[in-house]
């Protein structure tokens, strides 16, 4: 873990998002543990350690099409003109053993073997057979060496790294995996998220509201949001507006969570008591972030757990999680991590920022009337509006040091598919 800082006396000043993430990633180091998983139960695991192929793919040399297997001797020009003889069969595990002299073919189905000193295949659409004689083919001029051959190891030699330590495995990781006829994988110890929402006026779903309550949003969107990481997501549930209750839940789950994830109570009003436990229990490393929605934002750990104070407004909440804290779980669960892909759109609704901060705002790609992609704000953007977070299905990212943006402008944008 890093050396921390506690804000000093006064207000801590708002970190930029570049340096807190520099703070918040310079304290964390991957978990240990590893465990082998059958590759039905590998799916969004990270892989513990490079993987090498245990063979070239593809294994042997063989045919990407169907059609009619030929020596080099009747590849030439002149070969075009006389017809060739079929003289065998190969089919996908069923190779041609037989013999193949020049001025004969083998026909030849994808994916079979080639036979020893087959130098193209010609795809079967282009040969012509001699009429009468199902056995004798005529075949098309300019047939080229290597065509429709795939040769063993192109792909992959043996030895070579198939999958990258710290890969989030996907389907088709696991495809690759079974195509190297490798049952299980080893994979880090699933990251263990332990998530709670503060507040005496959050009620669980499925609760009868009192006056002046409102339904626990965040805690479940979390819990979705680990889940979908591939992670051992724990709930904790909801607690109430007292430093005690708060105290004693960070300490006990900081005993067995790799990470605690609470929100709300983290700003400098009355009832908002997480900073000060934090204090209190472990180290704060910094509590608010120079942006906007995520502004009141505490990062620290408690033992050796690391610990985020998420904002309590709902939008607020995702965005520092998705944008900022995301991160740290992934380099602490040994997965290796880029920052989230974005791309560069023209706007078509001007924007208002204040320099100083930088801003996530919700958007969504429409195509503009000259074809090209555009992006348009979902609606109003306060922190507490999760439906025009939910219609977004990009985030504008406009950094610190820009101001208003007019429409037609350019900005970045980063997908929300397959993160919220
Ligand atoms: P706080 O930072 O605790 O003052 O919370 C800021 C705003 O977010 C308040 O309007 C809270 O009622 C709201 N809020 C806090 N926690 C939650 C939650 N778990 N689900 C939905 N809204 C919340
Ligand atoms: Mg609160």
């Amino acid at each position: 873990m890093s050396a921390t800082t506690r804000p000093s006396a006064g207000p801590p000043a708002d970190l930029p998002v570049e340096a807190a993430r520099a703070a918040m990633l310079a304290g964390v180091t991957a978990i240990a543990g590893c465990e082998a998983v059958p590759l039905a139960a590998a799916c969004n695991r990270i892989l513990a350690a490079d993987l090498p192929s245990p063979l070239d793919v593809p294994p042997h040399d063989n045919a990407a099409m169907d059609g009619y297997a030929l020596r080099a001797e009747d590849l030439d020009a002149r070969s075009a003109a006389r017809p060739l003889r079929v003289a065998g069969r190969a089919l996908a595990g069923q190779p041609w053993l037989g013999p193949w002299r020049a001025g004969e073919a083998i026909r030849i189905m994808t994916g079979a073997a080639l036979p020893p000193g087959t130098a193209a295949v010609v795809a079967q659409e282009q040969v012509r057979t001699v009429a009468g004689d199902a056995a004798l083919i005529e075949l098309p001029a300019g047939v080229l060496a290597g065509q429709n051959c795939r040769r063993r190891g192109e792909d992959l030699r043996a030895g070579a790294r198939a999958l990258a330590a710290g890969r989030c495995l996907t389907p088709v990781d696991i495809g690759l995996a079974a195509s190297l006829g490798i049952p299980a994988l080893t994979v880090r110890h699933r990251l263990r998220v332990a998530v709670l929402s503060t507040g005496d006026e959050v009620v669980a779903p499925g609760n009868p509201r009192g006056a002046g309550q409102i339904f626990d949003s965040n805690r479940l969107a979390l819990l979705a949001s680990v889940a979908r990481l591939g992670f051992e997501a724990i709930d904790l549930g909801i607690v109430p507006d007292q430093p005690e209750r708060l105290a004693r839940t960070l300490s006990a789950a900081s005993e067995s969570a790799d990470v605690i994830l609470s929100s709300g109570g983290v700003s400098v009003g009355e009832a908002d008591h997480t900073r000060d436990v934090l204090a209190r229990l472990g180290q704060i490393v910094f509590a608010s972030v120079a942006m906007r929605p995520g502004r009141p934002l505490a990062w620290g750990h408690i033992g050796t757990a690391l610990y985020a104070g998420l904002p309590g407004n709902p939008v607020a909440a995702l965005i520092a999680f998705h944008f900022i804290v995301r991160a740290a779980l992934l380099r602490r669960a040994g997965a290796l991590f880029r920052p989230l892909p974005g791309f560069r759109v023209r706007t078509r609704s001007a924007l208002g920022k204040r320099p100083g901060r930088s801003e996530f705002q919700r958007g969504v790609l429409e195509t503009a009337a000259d074809g090209e992609p555009v992006v348009a704000l979902t609606g109003a953007q306060g922190s507490g509006i999760l439906r025009s977070l939910s219609e977004a299905d990009v985030i504008i990212v406009l950094p610190a040091d820009r101001g208003p943006v007019a429409a037609g402008e350019w900005v970045e944008v980063v997908p929300l598919a397959g993160l919220l």
